[in-house]
């Protein structure tokens, strides 16, 4: 494929530096929880500054985490059952150094300006954290403007329909964590284990009922998919997408109905009701009008889907947009 960056150029103005981000882009960080069991602080210690000896004090509860001290959770005693005699007493003790060295390692993405993890950086040999400056996020976004992949506008746009598809949805109450747990950190279609730090960028929650028809995206509707198969799925509803098998081991997992699982794609009940509210149009087409090509498709698809003609419920809709919307129709 033939590269497009020799003839474009990214000129930067008006970028944000955080004053305790300069300099910081090659240096690691050590991040953990303090290990006082009461206290709940994240403590940030720069790498090259732990060495053999260390006292690193924690600023909320005053604990010293010293090289070579050990901090202990509970007594123990290792019976022998067969003989019934003990043949050890002992502290059940993490010793700090141990605690400290499997702590992970962080840095500072010097476009965002945030702490992250090494693993959200790309290799760079010639660096002490080996890792380059910028996140692969930002990156991404970079590559985007200078390849034309992705405009500026196109994301601020694709950013707005996310945010009109869960307002239409009924709102995003999700806990990813829960929904990771459900599905045991692996792909739902296809397995791949997504727990290793490193397949941070693999995990994607999908819409089991797709946000085309205004489900929300919640902890009851998410399905754990790695990257390829999200992309897959799409906006195709479950029974499009998965086997029979799949289907109800997914109405198993999630509690969604079988039934509404296999059946025919459908619009979300809910957002249907809602969106018959004049007050509720009114308000949503007012905040979307800059995005109206979206809002004439929605319309346009749940006119045809349900009967339901959002903008004759709307009072404020103009002749222009009804005229635009079915002209889109034929
Ligand atoms: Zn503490
Ligand atoms: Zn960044
Ligand atoms: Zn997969």
């Amino acid at each position: 494929m033939p590269r497009r960056d020799a003839y474009t150029k990214v000129e930067k103005t008006d970028q944000i530096r955080a004053d305790h981000v300069a300099g910081m882009g090659d240096v690691a960080f050590r991040g953990f929880n303090c290990l006082n069991a009461t206290c709940t602080q994240w403590i940030v210690v720069r790498n090259d500054e732990i060495g053999d000896a260390f006292d690193i004090p924690c600023q909320l509860c005053g604990f010293i985490h010293r090289s070579g001290d050990e901090v202990t959770f509970y007594n123990f005693i290792l019976r022998d059952l067969k003989e019934d005699r003990v043949i050890e007493e002992g502290e059940f003790a993490i010793l700090v150094n141990d605690y400290l060295d499997e702590a992970l390692l962080f840095k500072y993405c010097i476009i965002c300006n945030t702490l992250k993890p090494l693993d959200a950086f790309d290799r760079h040999a010639a660096r002490k954290t080996q890792r380059q400056s910028e996140c692969r996020l930002c990156k991404r976004v970079y590559n985007s403007i200078k390849n034309q992949t992705r405009t500026a506008d196109q994301h601020r746009e694709a950013a707005q329909k996310r945010r009109l598809y869960i307002e239409l949805g009924g709102g995003q109450r999700l806990d990813s964590a829960v929904v990771f747990e459900r599905f045991g950190g692996n792909c739902f279609k296809c397995g791949i284990d997504l727990t290793p730090v490193d397949m941070s960028g693999e995990r994607h929650l999908d819409h089991t009922l797709p946000a085309v028809f205004l489900w929300p995206l919640n902890t009851e509707n998410a399905t754990l998919l790695c990257r390829t198969h999200n992309s897959e799925k799409g906006g195709n509803w479950p029974s499009e997408f998965y086997s029979d098998d799949e289907l109800r081991r997914l109405a198993a997992m999630t509690g969604i109905d079988y039934a509404t699982l296999k059946g025919e794609p459908h619009f979300n009940p809910k957002a249907i009701d809602r969106l018959s509210k004049p007050e509720e149009v009114d308000a949503l087409l007012t905040k979307y009008a800059p995005y109206m090509d979206e809002i004439l498709r929605v319309r346009n698809r749940l006119l045809d889907a349900s009967g339901l003609d959002i903008f004759a419920v709307s009072t404020t809709v103009s002749e222009a947009w009804v005229k635009r919307a079915d002209e889109g129709r034929s």
